[in-house]
């Protein structure tokens, strides 16, 4: 507890200020923005059993943290905006680096935002461990932060990719199978499955690339490459519009904007952007 108030309180500590799922930003053109710090002085009232969490500490010693206001309408000072992430990241409105500390803070806070009672018994918990735990004071249940990992995968059969478009997409926007790992299933036998229900096809080799987390509310992407066994699509309606073998060439048109039919790749703030980049590439 001492630790962690003189970190919160010192004179330099940066705190991110949260209004629902909006964070609080610079306002103005793409690269001008960055993130709007609070100091422990200025912070507006907070949620209820809900305390600031630490985010880290930065090269220059500088404490991070990050607070959920108890009003969920709350006014941006004068050139601030409150923006959900996705609009910020896709606007360019704060660094990379930002951009990952703005992830970890929307999902620890969100998680504490669901999380304010004991799934155990009932009672309501309090946080602990300067964010990275809840504790109820009815039966001593400890709860962690919950990540839920999803298996994304791009299929390739010789030079042609699998990409699919859900109802809920941009139009004419495609991209890779997706969905997320059950309990007891490896990440490669989750995207096997995946790519089957959705569009019938059988997947045999499956290597990992890369992941990325994805707040919305607690997404780790697992992405892969995986190699088809089969060829004839069947799609599920209930998950996909539609899913289609494209050629590299074709799909190189989508990435850069010149495909005949105006179908595109999903933007460069997705792991699913730089999976099929990846494999054109290679
Ligand atoms: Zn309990």
């Amino acid at each position: 507890p001492g630790w962690y108030s003189e970190r919160l309180n010192a004179p330099d500590t940066r705190i991110a200020v949260f209004t629902a799922d909006k964070l609080m930003v610079h306002a103005g053109p793409a690269g001008s923005g960055g993130m709007h710090w609070h100091s422990s002085k200025d912070l507006p009232a907070l949620v209820d059993g809900i305390d600031p969490v630490f985010l880290g500490i930065d090269t220059e010693g500088v404490n991070h943290f990050a607070v959920q206001a108890a009003d969920t309408e709350l006014e941006p000072a004068s050139g601030m905006v409150a923006l959900d992430l996705r609009s910020i990241a896709l606007q360019g409105l704060v660094s990379d680096a930002s951009l990952g500390l703005a992830a970890q803070a929307r999902s620890l806070l969100q998680w504490h935002v669901r999380h304010r009672f004991c799934s155990n018994c009932g009672a309501s918990t309090r946080p602990d461990d300067a964010g990275y735990k809840r504790v109820c004071g009815t039966c001593s249940g400890e709860h962690f932060p919950r990540t839920d990992p999803v298996a994304i995968i791009a299929i390739t059969r010789g030079r042609s990719m699998l990409l699919g478009r859900s109802a809920r997409f941009a139009s004419g926007m495609y991209s890779t199978l997706a969905g997320f790992v059950e309990p007891g299933e490896t990440a490669e036998d989750a995207a096997r499955r995946e790519v089957f229900e959705e569009s019938g096809i059988v997947v045999g080799d499956v290597r990992y690339i890369m992941s990325q987390p994805w707040p919305f509310p607690a997404n780790l992407m697992l992405g892969m490459a995986g190699e088809a066994l089969s060829e004839a699509i069947t799609i599920d309606p209930d998950e996909l519009d539609d899913a289609r073998w494209f050629s590299f060439d074709e799909v190189n048109a989508m990435g850069d904007g010149s495909h005949r039919d105006g179908l595109q790749l999903p933007p460069d703030i997705s792991i699913a952007h730089h999976l099929i980049r990846q494999i054109l590439d290679n």
